[in-house]
């Protein structure tokens, strides 16, 4: 638990929520300014800010949670599509650093907006890239 965080505080239960789901890993709530209609998010009960920095059984906990969600949310709301996102760091958009995944969603139309302009992809960096990063998996 981290002073001052308000998923902390929600999985306290100190700071209220429309609770969707809760086990002894991770807890479901609306998210209080919806991007959509049953926009839901999974939140793990232990404070690590970042995907990165979570232990197997947390990712696990949580992304396993997070398909239950959208299974759920298909059930009952049958969206022609959802969004599965988690940010990290404010770079990406992070608001509350306390790690957490949304289920969004999507209907043809709507105002949910994530995008990218495709790139081209250099061979030269690709290959530095592949030695790079492989180093550290
Ligand atoms: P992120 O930008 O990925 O950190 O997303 C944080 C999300 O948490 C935002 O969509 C907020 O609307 C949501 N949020 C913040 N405080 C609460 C709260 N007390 N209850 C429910 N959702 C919250
Ligand atoms: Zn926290």
């Amino acid at each position: 638990m981290s002073e001052d965080c308000i998923f902390c505080g929600i999985v306290a239960g100190e700071v209220p929520s429309y609770t969707l789901y809760e086990d002894d890993e991770v807890v479901s709530f609306l998210d209080v300014n919806p991007a959509s209609d049953g926009h839901a998010l999974v939140v793990p009960k232990g404070h690590d800010e970042r995907l990165a920095e979570m232990d197997d059984a947390a990712v696990a906990a949580t992304f396993t949670t997070a398909r239950d969600v959208a299974a759920a949310l298909e059930d009952a709301l049958a969206p022609p599509g959802y969004n599965v996102v988690q940010n990290n760091g404010a770079a990406a958009g992070q608001e509350v650093d306390h790690a957490h995944v949304h289920v969004i969603p999507r209907t043809p139309g709507d105002d949910v907006a994530f995008g990218w302009q495709p790139g081209d992809l250099d061979e030269e960096r690709a290959e530095e890239l592949v030695e790079r990063v492989g180093e550290h998996l």
